[in-house]
């Protein structure tokens, strides 16, 4: 009988430990709400972590995660996000 393919997952060879989810010797945070949508999430027991970045609340204090796979631009004073108007322009001109 055939085995079933697993998929790899992203967080292959993490383990929990009393400090919290260990992964390549780093202690890993869950993700923020700012990383809703994004394709770099992988779950570990329930809980979504970011394989890219071990801290994904210090990533977005600063502006908008340059790994974010689901939004592009900067945030403006507000936080709100911003996007290059000229590259918005171009990008619309291509049809993406
Ligand atoms: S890449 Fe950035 S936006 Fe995506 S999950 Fe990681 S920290 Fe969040």
């Amino acid at each position: 009988m055939a085995e079933e393919k697993k998929k790899a997952s992203a967080l292959d060879g993490a383990v929990m430990t009393a400090e919290g989810l260990s992964f390549k010797g780093v202690i890993m945070n869950a993700v923020v709400e700012n990383c809703t949508g994004c394709d770099r999430i992988a779950e570990f027991d329930n809980v979504s972590y970011c394989p890219s970045y071990a801290q994904p609340a210090a990533k977005w204090s600063r502006g908008i995660c340059n790994f974010a796979t689901h939004v592009k631009g900067t945030l403006d004073k507000q936080g709100k996000a911003k996007v290059n108007p000229l590259k918005a322009s171009k990008r619309a001109a291509r049809g993406r």
